[in-house]
């Protein structure tokens, strides 16, 4: 333990924003459009969690995405994802979906219970420039396929992506070398560190109970429940303490440092080359 020297300190907490997306689907928008050059590479982070059918709606029926990944992170209940290149999965408690919509794709994302608790995360990652035109492409990793380390102190880490502990994870990108992981802590007070680039930026997000962020001099910030801490970069990773009833997930990335141009579901790096993104989707080219 204590294997790091100075680790980062909370440079902002973060309340997200309760919207509603697709056909209704009411979320909490953690990461939202103004964060996303101090967070870059990552562009959006959605949490949602009900119970209540009403709330997860009717899903999200057919939508576009061009030049970036969306990561979806489901804690309890079943989604069904089809795209217009034919794909078709479900994804359940615990697994992930990595899709990548490259040069476009066409899907929906249907919740397929009709009761019980419907919870989890989209997050959005970058692609560079140079592969924002890629053929598109996407894995379901169910949850048995999801490494899980247990550190010394108890906390169990499951790495969706990057590396934790020795642990590869699920999934590993090159350029925005993204690091995700669901920490969840044991009964005892327990410390979780994680190594993080000084140059990457990094967030923890707090699902159950909340958790403190201990700095070099030894000084706990508390992240409470349904909170977003922005780690400040100064520092060589970051020192998180708990106890039970603890989770939350660390998500970490290289910045691609490139102009980043939205409209919707399509990121590109420029104006015109939204404007190509519409008139691609407009005319039926986009995922065809
Ligand atoms: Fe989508």
């Amino acid at each position: 333990m204590d294997t790091l020297t100075h680790p980062r300190r909370i440079e902002r907490l973060i309340t997200g924003q309760a919207t509603r997306d697709g056909a209704g689907v009411k979320l909490t928008r953690v990461l939202t459009q103004d964060l996303q050059q101090r967070l870059d590479p990552f562009l959006m982070l959605d949490n949602f969690a009900s119970d209540d059918p009403n709330d997860y709606g009717a899903g999200f029926p057919d939508h576009p995405h061009r030049g970036f990944e969306t990561v979806t992170y489901m804690i309890a209940g079943r989604m069904r994802h089809q795209d217009s290149a034919g794909n078709e999965g479900l994804l359940q408690n615990g697994g992930v979906q990595w899709m990548t919509a490259g040069r476009g794709l066409i899907h929906s994302e249907m919740p397929e219970q009709e009761d019980g608790v419907m919870e989890g995360f989209q997050l959005w990652l970058n692609l560079r420039g140079a592969d924002k035109m890629c053929a598109p492409g996407y894995r379901d990793i169910q949850s048995a396929e999801i490494p899980e380390v247990t550190t010394e102190q108890g906390v169990l880490a499951r790495v969706i992506a990057g590396h934790s502990h020795g642990t590869a994870g699920a999934v590993q990108r090159a350029h925005t070398e993204p690091v995700y992981l669901d920490l969840r802590w044991p009964a005892a007070t327990a410390v979780f560190e994680q190594p993080l680039p000084q140059a990457h930026n990094a967030f923890i997000y707090v699902y159950r109970g909340s958790v403190e962020v201990i700095d070099g001099e030894g000084t706990a910030a508390a992240v409470p429940l349904h909170r977003m801490a922005i780690l400040a970069n100064e520092g060589d990773g970051v020192r998180l303490r708990a106890s039970a009833q603890a989770q939350a997930i660390l998500i970490a990335g290289q910045p691609l440092r490139e102009p980043i141009a939205q409209y919707g579901p399509f990121v590109m790096n420029t104006r015109e080359q939204l404007m190509q993104a519409v008139d691609d989707f407009r005319s039926g080219r986009l995922g065809h």
